[in-house]
């Protein structure tokens, strides 16, 4: 998550403020610099264009900026910043109980836009394309229908229910999981989405795909069997030493979208770390360190055992922080061998992908000129 700081006095304002904590500035985020602006009511001028709020701004507390005008390519974000115009389906406004959850999921969905887009992935909206990606958030408990979270061509369903501490608490408990939070849903989520687009499809499918069955087996195996299976027996007894979640042991798609969601735990915390200046220094502690731990800019160009250690020292760092404040570890999970393969193959595809195919959309990438963080600092 990026540190993201005031235009106007460069203090630290949080993902979801619509204001500057300290100098009271209205801000809002601008995506394509992922930098917070000036968000006054007429908009700003960025790049030639001119950014407004959020129609959400006001009802939802989003605080993302939006094209003022678009062109045909961009006509479905009918005024909405770009994740939000993402949701293909929501509760109807009358069903408040059910619209007071869009809140906090929204802001979830935000947090994963940015991320994506930040590690260079393509975010293909639905309404550009047949496939591309759409949420459909609705609450199990009044939609009058059953609302399974899952993901099927492009279309992501998140229960808003479990938006509910005490709701997905329960679901937590009677299932043994160690973790689960919205933002890891829409996280899992994508990452079957991903598969699909870069790995079993496209160009992917050629270069990827072997390496995929090989590494994570063969998603050809009946998904219906594997459900069947897994809730009937349980995961097998030795499951930790090649799987990151009991889930993961279900199906070979459901492995690689639990490995999907954990690097995208695992990068962003890091970043989070790295943004605050966080080091660890082997000298100031007082058990056996081999070397500092300094997260670095990027780990794009590094092997994911290099993440992977990092993260070692960082998440046991985390976790015993934790435990000092009486909470559960932040990252309660182990990372085995063939899990690490797992999670390098992951690491190779997105970043391959983002090599190879540089974001060129304007809602998304910002101009090499002009960069509003430069523009926007001076007071
Ligand atoms: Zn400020
Ligand atoms: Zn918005």
């Amino acid at each position: 998550m990026h540190a993201l700081t005031c235009p106007i006095c460069n203090a630290l304002s949080g993902f979801m403020n619509q204001r500057c904590p300290r100098c009271g500035t209205t801000v809002g985020i601008h995506l394509p610099s992922r930098a917070l602006v000036v968000a006054s009511e007429e908009g700003v001028q960025i790049d030639g264009r001119r950014w407004v709020r959020c129609s959400n701004w006001d009802d939802g507390g989003c605080n993302w900026m939006t094209p003022a005008e678009v062109d045909e390519d961009s006509i479905g974000l009918r005024g909405r910043c770009f994740p939000e115009s993402l949701i293909r389906r929501q509760p109807d406004p009358d069903d408040t109980i059910a619209i007071d959850k869009m809140r906090a999921t929204t802001l979830d969905l935000r947090l994963l836009v940015f991320q994506l887009v930040d590690l260079g992935l393509a975010v293909e909206p639905f309404w550009r394309r047949d496939g591309g990606l759409a949420f459909d958030l609705l609450s199990s408990q009044t939609a009058g229908e059953p609302v399974m979270i899952g993901h099927a061509n492009g279309v992501i369903t998140i229960d808003l229910a479990e938006s509910l501490d005490a709701y997905r608490e329960r679901l937590r408990v009677d299932l043994g999981e160690p973790y689960r939070t919205m933002l890891g849903h829409f996280r899992h989520e994508v990452g079957h989405y991903y598969e699909h687009i870069l790995v079993e499809t496209g160009a992917g499918a050629e270069e990827y795909l072997d390496k995929c069955r090989e590494i994570f087996g063969d998603e050809r195996t009946s998904y219906a069997d594997a459900i069947d299976r897994h809730y009937k027996f349980g995961p097998p007894r030795n499951w930790r030493e090649s799987f990151i979640s009991e889930y993961a042991t279900m199906h070979p798609w459901e492995d690689f979208a639990e490995c999907f969601a954990h690097y995208l735990h695992i990068t962003g915390t890091i970043n989070t770390a790295r943004e605050s200046g966080l080091m660890l220094e082997s000298d100031q502690v007082r058990f056996t360190m081999n070397r500092d731990i300094v997260p670095l800019q990027s780990y794009a160009d590094e092997p994911v055992e290099r993440l992977l250690y990092d993260w070692k020292w960082l998440s046991t760092m985390f976790n015993r922080v934790n435990i000092a404040m009486g909470a559960r570890p932040l990252y309660p999970f182990d990372i085995p061998q063939p899990v690490v393969r797992k999670l390098g193959f992951v690491h190779r595809v997105i970043r391959e992908t983002a090599r190879r195919t540089p974001i060129t959309d304007p809602l998304l990438a910002a101009g090499p000129a002009n960069h509003p963080q430069r523009e926007a600092s001076q007071p």
